[in-house]
């Protein structure tokens, strides 16, 4: 395994002994170095290409030493249309990093996006944005956060969804104020077929701890276990209502518009 095999995979906890890259280094603090043949490859959303590519470093990738343990490394990805995103690691070692077989792992990727590159394809109408949001969110470690834009898009389309559905599924209750959310996820379940089938059991419970996280009894680690979950809940959701004609012609397009009582 090589240092671009384990840049180009999200962070994980756990070392992975690499090939050593920076042999015989002295490794002073701010010391800089050109790592040769450092190759790493992330895949993101293009939107000159339309679609999700693999975009690969590019030159040389730099990389400084803050200790023997821990560096910065530096680097431009591009797209094969040119398209480029910035991309920093910190990287940290379990022993001397300038060995011939260094034990290491991502501490930290961050990434400068732009109106070119995102994590998620622009399907979802003006979803997107939360749902690009979310994802940030959940890769720089703020679980809570990254759940409270998820929970906003699943509300508003379990909303629109009853109301679009034939009859339509009442949101407000007799006095006019908006029915509780279980009232009205219930019966979509039940009459519009919108849970992706590997919810069909647990999509309520899921969403109800997801509520817990919102409303303040969570931790954030929790909270980030359960995002994947809930994040393929949401777009799963997104795609089915997007192939139900008759479903996604009562709503009009995805977004905030329409019902509702809130835009933000
Ligand atoms: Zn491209």
């Amino acid at each position: 395994m090589t240092l671009g095999d384990v840049l180009s995979k999200p962070p994980i906890d756990e070392y992975k002994q690499v090939e050593g890259f920076l042999l015989n280094k002295k490794g002073k603090i701010g010391q800089q170095e050109k790592l040769t043949n450092c190759n790493i490859a992330l895949n993101y959303y293009c939107n000159n290409c339309d679609d999700i590519r693999t975009f690969c470093s590019v030159g040389n990738i730099s990389c400084i030493f803050e200790s023997k343990t821990l560096i910065s490394i530096d680097g431009i990805l591009s797209c094969n249309c040119g398209t480029t995103v910035r991309v920093w690691f910190l990287v940290e070692s379990r022993n001397d990093i300038t060995l011939a077989a260094p034990e290491i792992r991502i501490l930290k990727r961050t990434e400068k996006f732009s109106d070119n590159v995102s994590l998620i394809d622009h399907g979802y109408g003006d979803f997107t944005e939360f749902l690009e949001k979310s994802k940030r969110a959940a890769r720089e470690g703020f679980g809570a956060g990254s759940i409270v834009y998820l929970r906003k898009v699943f509300e508003r389309i379990i909303t629109q969804t009853a109301e679009a559905a034939n009859p339509p599924i009442e949101i407000k209750k007799p006095n006019g104020k908006p029915k509780p959310f279980d009232q009205i996820l219930n019966p979509v379940k039940e009459h519009c077929d919108i849970i992706p089938s590997e919810f069909a059991e647990d999509g309520y419970k899921l969403f109800g701890e997801l509520s817990d996280v919102v409303h303040g009894d969570y931790d954030e680690e929790e909270a980030l276990l359960k995002f994947d979950a809930f994040y393929r809940l949401v777009t799963g959701v997104l795609e089915k209502i997007k192939t139900n004609r008759e479903l996604m012609a009562a709503i009009g397009t995805l977004g905030w518009h329409s019902g509702g009582e809130d835009g933000e």
